[in-house]
């Protein structure tokens, strides 16, 4: 249920972010007057690549997530609306946009992912024994080793 929750905002949070990309990418080309088209394009391009940032946003800091993704794709936007020709239309600035949201989603999502499992207990690092639902730092039921104490 929690994750399900997660999965829906989400989607709605890739909905309000691609709105706001679009906008960047209206003020990059210059042009106010296209707001309301650039928030209309924006959401759905937002909603279509939701999936992503759903990935991005399944484990790990919230804040920090959402940060990793927007930042670098609000730059995306601005940087693409910039470099568009006058009347050319958003397609240059979503086609930067897009593979930018894309990536920085993917690429967050498994960082997440890699912090995640390393915060929490995995297999003994001698016996490969599971210690996971065990207390940190407790030692292998199977071979009594602790963790971090193989290396030396
Ligand atoms: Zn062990």
């Amino acid at each position: 249920m929690e994750l399900a929750l997660r999965g829906a905002a989400s989607v709605v949070c890739s909905v309000v972010l691609g709105a706001g990309f679009g906008v960047a990418a209206a003020v990059g080309m210059g042009m106010p007057v296209m707001f309301d088209l650039a928030v209309m394009f924006g959401g759905v391009a937002g909603l279509l690549c939701s999936p992503a940032l759903v990935f991005a946003l399944w484990s790990g800091g919230w804040v920090v997530g959402v940060a990793a993704v927007a930042l670098p794709t609000l730059a995306a936007a601005y940087v693409g609306g910039v470099l568009t020709p006058p009347n050319a239309g958003p397609f240059l600035s979503m086609g930067i946009a897009i593979p930018v949201y894309l990536a920085t989603s993917i690429g967050r999502g498994f960082v997440a992912r890699a912090r995640d499992r390393a915060g929490r207990p995995g297999l003994c690092e001698r016996c490969g024994y599971d210690l996971s639902g065990l207390r940190p730092r407790s030692g292998c039921p199977e071979c009594g080793v602790k963790a971090g104490s193989t290396s030396t």
